[in-house]
């Protein structure tokens, strides 16, 4: 029988890789909680109508990417439906902010996230095809001023200070506006005149995108295509005064505050739903997959999933780049020290087994991380298990048991000593410094 392996793009993450997820996922929320983000989890299959609405038709992700099926009925009162693992959160989001009217409270509803997203891309480092997201959205009705450039700013800062928390160092953040519903059509046409006559000299995927969907060739990364790109007239162009000035308050906000930037003319993002402010950040030490996280300002996302008028604002940060980025930061460090237990307790023959389950469980429950041999064990299988994955080891006979005397070896300085119950959890937990 061939051996069954995970899926072609996804992957088990195992310890001590884990713990740099948790770290990641730790720092999220505390910096989050602190700009008065809460947490929502949405499912993670939807309709499908709903990623073809709000993430939209001429993507990459909906008319290529999603994982859907037909969801077969169960019983005469249900329909077939067609289901898809969600490739993106924003959509859920918006749909579970229109559902559950959080419109009405006439606040901005702000909500973070973090879990798994499903694209059918072709894997690669950086790129795979279950990866997931971490991000947040500022959703709300205009009175309760989700359309404020302050906003921007404000989601642009906490994303620098989350990075800057986590040890993120080296990264750019570019930003441009694409403008809003009204600029759009315009700078498209502007654009489709410009490329007509140098279209023929494009990449193949230029070609297409020039027909489908213009905006997509100032995406265009073959070196050959450059040249002409740079030539082509600039969105910013296009902006009208609104527009414009919306940009301007949103780089003023981030010039106050101290966050660097650059301004991106040719950031245009994948996702039909943007409007005006536009953004990533990149990490140089990522190679070809450079973004660490993308978002922008999605004013008419709502209206378009059948909700009220709810501009909105939001970001979705790769958690897996962020963890390449740490690992490759920390190996040019210091490799992070392997995860060791405090203790290893050694029943000394099996009549021993429940008494070492006691200790154990008094000692975790002092908040020690303790790792439980078996009494079956020859001491000297005991003694090299410890040394493997302890710091120390407790040995439990019959004698000690009775006592409440317990013998600790100390792998560190060979020293080994005899240490009363009470004292042990001080003594294990001081070794943590040493
Ligand atoms: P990219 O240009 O890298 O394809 P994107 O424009 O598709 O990114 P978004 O859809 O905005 O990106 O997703 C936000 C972030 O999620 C990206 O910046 C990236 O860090 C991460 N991301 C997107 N697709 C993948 C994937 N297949 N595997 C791992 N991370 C991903
Ligand atoms: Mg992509």
């Amino acid at each position: 029988m061939s051996t069954l392996k995970a899926v072609r793009g996804t992957r088990d993450l195992l310890p001590p890789e884990t713990a740099l997820w948790n770290r990641i996922e730790a720092v999220a929320r505390s910096v989050f909680a602190r700009y008065n983000f809460g947490e929502i989890r949405t499912p993670i299959f939807e309709d499908t109508a709903l990623f073809a609405r709000g993430v939209g038709e001429e993507t990459d992700i909906v008319s290529k990417e999603m994982y859907t099926w037909e969801d077969r009925a169960r019983a005469q009162s249900e329909k077939t439906q067609s289901l898809t693992l969600r490739p993106e959160n924003t959509a859920g989001v918006v749909r579970a902010y229109i559902e559950h009217k959080l419109g009405e409270t006439g606040q901005l509803a702000k909500l973070y996230y973090i879990g798994p997203q499903f694209r059918r891309e072709r894997p690669q480092k950086g790129r795979y095809r279950q990866f997931s997201q971490i991000g947040a959205e500022v959703i709300g009705p205009t009175h309760a001023g989700s359309e404020s450039p302050l906003r921007d700013a404000e989601v642009l800062e906490m994303l620098a200070t989350f990075l800057d928390e986590l040890g993120i160092t080296g990264w750019t953040l570019k930003i441009n506006s694409v403008g809003s519903s009204a600029d759009r059509p315009r700078y498209i046409e502007t654009l489709r005149t410009a490329l007509a006559p140098v279209v023929s000299q494009m990449c193949p995927d230029c070609q297409r995108r020039a027909e489908t969907n213009p905006l997509r060739v100032l995406d265009c990364k073959i070196p050959e295509d450059q040249p002409i790109i740079d030539a082509l007239p600039r969105i910013a162009d296009s902006l009208d005064e609104a527009s414009r000035d919306h940009f301007a308050q949103v780089c003023a906000a981030l010039d106050a505050s101290g966050v660097p930037y650059t301004h991106d003319h040719r950031l245009v993002r994948g996702l039909d739903y943007y409007t005006r402010t536009t953004f990533e950040f990149t990490h140089g030490g990522l190679g070809a997959q450079n973004a660490l996280l993308g978002g922008g300002r999605y004013d008419g996302l709502s209206e378009a999933i059948g909700g009220p008028k709810a501009p909105g604002i939001g970001f979705a940060m790769g958690e897996d780049r962020l963890v390449l980025t740490l690992q490759a930061q920390e190996a040019n460090q210091k490799a992070a020290p392997p995860q060791v237990a405090d203790t290893y307790i050694a029943p000394l023959g099996p009549a021993q087994n429940p008494a070492a389950l006691a200790l154990a469980r008094t000692l975790r429950r002092q908040g020690l991380r303790v790792e439980l041999g078996d009494g079956t064990f020859r001491l000297k299988k005991s003694f090299e298990a410890a040394d493997k994955t302890a710091r120390s080891i407790v040995l439990l006979g019959e004698d000690e048991a009775q006592s409440g005397i317990l013998t600790v070896k100390v792998f560190a300085t060979g020293s080994q000593s005899k240490v009363p119950q009470t004292e042990l959890a001080d003594l294990l937990a001081g070794l943590r410094n040493t």
